[in-house]
């Protein structure tokens, strides 16, 4: 079996990918598995940015080809914010239910309420080259109320195009094969892994 090191320290977004690549025959470690992920200061002004940024420092740092992701939520209403400012739109220190509160606030009354999240991936070999970036995105609106407890992040507000349950209330399988990242891994293992 292929195994592929992701970047993050997160292990939601290491759970979703686990079951996103499992099926293409594909092991998915952690940083955390593997030597620990290295201390990433996001100040790019793009998810393209942050995510080269995770991507090389984690594979100089392990010595290995990882995989990062980031990603985040755009609200048109909002003109795309969150954004790249996703994991910390109520305040450094990344909380998921003040940010969630947050975004449910600034949209009291308001009717447009589309929304995407989006992913992008990068992959970096250990001497820091770029062997590519791919971007997904998955498009829906956001609710009024947070519902379920399911996934992590603004998961229990954002209802995607098609259903009637935020990613909170739906089942995780379902989340995985339409979601942002689900989309980005996939045009990864197209464009960059040469999977056919
Ligand atoms: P990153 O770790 O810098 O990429 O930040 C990602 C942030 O965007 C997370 O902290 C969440 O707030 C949000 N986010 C990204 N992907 C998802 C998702 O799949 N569900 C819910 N929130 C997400």
């Amino acid at each position: 079996m292929n195994t592929i090191v992701v970047a993050t320290g997160n292990l939601h977004k290491v759970q979703e990918m686990k079951q996103i690549l499992e099926p293409y025959g594909y092991q998915v470690l952690g940083a955390n598995e593997c030597g620990g992920m290295p201390e990433v200061v996001e100040d790019g002004r793009t998810f393209r940015e942050n995510a080269v940024k995770k991507a090389v420092a984690a594979a100089k740092a392990l010595n290995r080809t990882v995989l990062a992701d980031d990603s985040g939520l755009e609200v048109f209403a909002l003109g795309g914010a969150p954004g790249v400012y996703s994991s910390r739109y109520a305040g450094e220190g990344g909380n998921d239910g003040r940010n969630l509160a947050k975004l449910l606030r600034n949209l009291e009354g308001v009717m447009e309420r589309e929304a995407r999240f989006v992913c992008v991936i990068a992959v970096a070999s250990p001497d820091g080259t770029v062997e590519g970036t791919c971007e997904g995105e998955v498009r829906g609106r956001i609710a009024t109320e947070a519902h379920g407890d399911g996934g992590f992040g603004y998961d229990p507000a954002f209802i995607p195009d098609g259903y009637t349950q935020t990613f909170g209330e739906l089942p995780a399988a379902i989340k995985n094969s339409l979601s942002h990242r689900a989309n980005a891994l996939r045009a990864a293992l197209h464009d960059i892994f040469h999977v056919e």
